[in-house]
Formats: structure tokens, C-alpha cells, sequence
């Protein structure tokens, strides 16, 4: 860290919003490095005591159970990924003109080595695993973090020079980003999702993402989806003099980034064209996952991973749980769990990605989905449609002049309907479109059972 920062950080009152592991961890990192760091959470305090005994242990002063007038006596306000911004203390900050930051751009004051930042609306998952395990595998220092489990505030103390860190970015993150600045900012697609915490403007939005990069300068690069429409526009508007861009596209030949040829993938960094792999060779399918596959592979490259290396994990790599999951077969019937499927575009690659007739299952807590957007695949891929959830009836309303539409009122029943369905060679997929806490905690939750029941069917059931 800079001189300059660290006498900025001791000369700051700090009021950091959520004691969970994140927010503890950017609390001792503040008040390490010498800031005056309040904690505050709205949490009862007989739920978290084991976060009280570690800020005690810490010496740093916290509330539970509300926010007192104390939250907003501070100069900075740091937030932990589980905030909203539309919670009203955050607001209230704001109205006042207090600065409001997350917990990566804390952390990120603390970071050394190289930061990736991989954000997007779907596929910053499986592209931030990916890319971690191509750094893994070529035996290259590195962390990931971020959105994934383990927040950036968490590891970034372990961090050396040589390290990477690759850290997946969500658009809420962003939102309270202000020097943050990766040496690699990878965007993979910006489409209508969390529209609702934009105030449905998705100008608004694409700003948000466009954080990624605003800080970056020369000798930086940008990693972008030149298929898609808003990226490309939003990238090659707004990005900052001197940022090297990489696009990549699946539909056209490109003179720098990666693309595809003769079925092949091809990339150009620095002017070196490189034959990476068949296309065929990659583990993990469909036009998306072939896209998340090149975003990851031109990081690395740029980062020094040698193709050798980078084919082996692109043919070992099998994806993340819950992300088009091949779960198992049943007398010819194959049966994939894509839970993590909580929107309309997802599904529209899902649907894409297989070529065997599919029975799919859609349904949950509807976010305003609209589905037109789907007819024309579900005509051509989709043999039948299980409707479960909440939405049922609203995705019975939206397919059944298109293709057999059956209601399910459990995810027990829905299982063995797509079963009833199915005949060898077909693929039943769960695929909601919707998130899952009509029926369940979470979309792990959901995918979960959705597995067990797989398991548990008889293998004559086909
Ligand atoms: P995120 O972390 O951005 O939510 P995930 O990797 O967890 O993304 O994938 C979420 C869902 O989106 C899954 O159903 C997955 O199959 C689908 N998906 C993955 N990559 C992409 C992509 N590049 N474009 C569109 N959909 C994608």
C-alpha cells in the first residue's frame, strides 16, 4: 500500500455495515492497518456471538441488534456484499455525502500482485473457477474471491507480489467501487436482470458495470463479449485511454482477442496468433460456456499461461455445481441440473446447448420474466415443459400453444412427470428461469433436491 493511503486510512472513521465473515475480515484489515473502525449490524446480538467474540478479541468496537445514531458518525461508510444499497442506513449515508464503499474496494487497497476482476451478468462463476484452476493447474500463486465464497477481505492479506488474485465482481459490488482498479477486467455480458435495483433503467445498469473498469490506465486490459451488443458498446465507448482491449466473439473472425476458426479456438495476444484447442475438446458445453472458456483463456494468456497448459485444464475442467450439471442417466435418459439458471438469458443458452429432444422444467419466484424471448427455441429443442413453482401457471400460460405444458405441485412430482415424459435419448433439464425461494432457501437448495430425486429413480424408470 502507498504512503499516502495507509495515513489515509489512520486519519479515517470507519462504520463497516455487516459483522459476517466479510465484514469482520475488512474490519481487522482496517483496523490493522490503523483506521478507527466501528462495526454495526442489524442482527440480534444472540445470533452473533461468535462475531462479537472475535471483535472484542480484535479490540474493535461493534452493535448488533439495530443501527445506532454511531453508524453514520464515521467518514466512511464500508459495506459487506450482503447489503443492499437500498438499505436505508446506506441511503441515508448517501444522502448525507458520506462516502459508502464495499468490502472489495476496501480490500482492494490492501491488495498486492495482480487483480483480475471478472464481472457480468451470467457465467462470472464458471469463468472465475475456470480461470482460477488455468492458474492452478500451470502452478502459478493465486486466490479466488470475490462473490465466490471466500470475500476478497478474507485472503487478501495472503497475497504476494507474484500472486494472482481472480475475483469474481457482481454489478452490486460495483456499484461502490470508487479506485479499484484490476490490471484485467474481464466482461462477459450485460442483460436485463437485476434491472430492479436500477430503478429499471438499463443505462444505469451497464454504468454500474463499467466500474470494472473506470480506474484502469495504460498497460491495462479489458476482456470483453464483442457478440453482445451492450458490451461492445458500453467497452468501446467508455473505456479509458491507454487500456488494451481483447474481445472475443464465437461469430466472427477478429484480428486481436479470441474467435473461432475451422471449428477451432484461435487467439491473438500481442500479437501472437495462437491455435488453443478444438472447440470440441472443451469439457464443458454450449456457445456460453464456449465464451466463458475464451474470456478465461485470453486472462491467462495475457498473465503468461502457456497454451500447453491452458488445453489441459480447458479438456479437464467439468464446470460448477448447479451450472448445467451432468447429474446421471437413466435408461438412456439424461438428467442435467442447471438450478443456477435464476433468468431468461440463461435458459436461452441452456437451450441451446443440447441437441437431444429436452423435457425442461421452468418455474419459481418470476422476477417479470418474459418468455417470447424463449418460443422460438422451445419450439425447435423443447419436447415438453414441467411448470413448477410459484410461476406455474404463468409458464403455463406463456408455452402451452407452443409445446405440452404439465404442472407440477412439488419438485417430487415434477421429477417424475419429466421421468413419465422422457424416452431414451431424451434430456431432462432443470432450468428454471426463476429464483428458487418459493420452494427453497436457495438455488443450491433447489438443485440439491432436484439431485436426490434423480438418484433415487428406479433405473427401469425409462
Ligand atoms: P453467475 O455467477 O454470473 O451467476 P454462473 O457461472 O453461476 O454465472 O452461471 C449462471 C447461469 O448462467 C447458469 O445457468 C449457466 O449455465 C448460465 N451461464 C453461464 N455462462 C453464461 C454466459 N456466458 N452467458 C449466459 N448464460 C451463462
Amino acid at each position: 500500500m502507498k504512503d499516502v493511503e495507509s495515513e489515509r486510512i489512520r486519519n479515517t472513521r470507519f462504520s463497516v455495515i455487516g459483522a459476517a465473515r466479510s465484514g469482520i475480515a475488512a474490519a481487522r484489515l482496517l483496523a490493522g492497518a490503523g483506521g478507527h473502525v466501528f462495526v454495526s449490524d442489524t442482527a440480534p446480538p444472540e445470533s452473533m456471538s461468535a462475531a462479537m467474540a472475535s471483535l472484542s478479541q480484535l479490540g474493535i468496537p461493534s452493535e448488533f441488534g439495530g443501527h445506532s445514531p454511531r453508524a453514520l458518525d464515521a467518514d466512511m461508510l464500508v459495506i459487506s456484499p450482503g447489503v443492499p444499497s437500498t438499505a436505508p442506513l446506506v441511503r441515508q449515508a448517501i444522502e448525507r455525502g458520506l462516502p459508502v464503499v464495499s468490502e472489495l474496494e476496501a480490500a482492494s487497497w490492501f491488495a498486492k500482485g495482480t487483480m483480475v476482476a471478472i464481472t457480468g451478468t451470467n457465467g462470472k462463476t464458471t469463468t472465475t473457477t475456470l480461470a482460477g484452476r488455468m492458474f492452478e493447474d500451470a502452478r502459478r500463486a493465486s486466490v479466488v474471491a470475490g462473490n465466490i465464497g471466500t470475500a476478497f477481505s478474507e485472503v487478501v492479506s495472503t497475497l504476494t507480489p507474484e500472486h494472482v488474485a481472480i475475483l469474481e465482481v457482481s454489478s452490486f459490488q460495483l456499484d461502490h467501487v470508487d479506485t479499484f482498479r484490476p490490471k484485467i477486467a474481464v466482461l462477459l455480458n450485460i442483460t436485463p436482470d437485476h434491472l430492479d435495483r436500477y430503478e429499471h433503467s438499463m443505462a444505469r445498469y451497464v454504468e454500474s458495470k463499467c466500474r470494472v473498469f473506470a480506474r484502469q490506465g495504460r498497460g491495462d486490459v479489458v476482456v470483453y463479449n464483442r457478440d453482445d451488443e451492450v458490451t461492445r458498446d458500453a467497452v468501446e465507448r467508455h473505456v479509458p485511454a491507454g487500456v488494451l482491449l481483447l474481445p472475443f466473439s464465437v461469430t466472427s473472425t477478429l484480428s486481436s482477442g479470441a474467435w473461432v476458426e475451422k471449428e477451432a479456438v484461435i487467439t491473438r495476444v500481442a500479437g501472437q496468433r495462437t491455435e488453443i484447442l478444438p472447440t470440441s475438446d472443451i469439457s464443458i458445453r454450449g456457445t456460453h460456456n464456449l465464451c466463458n472458456a475464451m474470456a478465461a483463456t485470453l486472462a491467462a494468456q495475457v498473465l503468461g499461461i502457456g497454451p500447453a497448459s491452458l488445453r489441459a485444464t480447458l479438456r479437464n475442467f467439468k464446470g460448477v455445481e448447479h451450472r448445467l450439471e451432468f447429474v446421471r442417466e437413466v435408461g438412456g435418459v439424461t438428467y442435467i441440473n442447471d438450478s443456477k439458471a435464476t433468468n431468461v438469458d440463461s435458459v436461452w443458452y441452456a437451450l441451446q446447448s443440447f441437441t437431444a429432444p429436452l423435457i425442461v422444467l421452468i418455474g419459481g419466484r418470476d422476477k417479470g420474466n418474459d418468455y417470447a424471448r424463449l418460443e422460438e427455441l422451445v419450439r425447435k429443442h423443447v419436447k415438453a415443459i414441467v411448470a413448477i413453482g410459484e410461476s406455474a401457471e404463468k409458464v403455463h400460460a406463456a408455452f402451452h400453444a407452443v409445446v405440452p405444458v404439465e404442472k407440477a405441485a412439488t419438485m417430487k412430482d415434477a421429477v417424475s412427470t419429466a421421468a413419465g415424459l422422457a424416452v431414451r435419448g431424451d434430456v431432462v433439464l432443470l432450468s428454471p428461469a426463476c429464483a428458487s425461494f418459493d420452494w427453497f432457501t436457495n438455488y443450491e437448495q433447489r438443485g440439491k433436491v432436484f439431485k436426490d430425486l434423480v438418484a433415487k429413480l428406479p433405473g427401469a424408470a425409462a
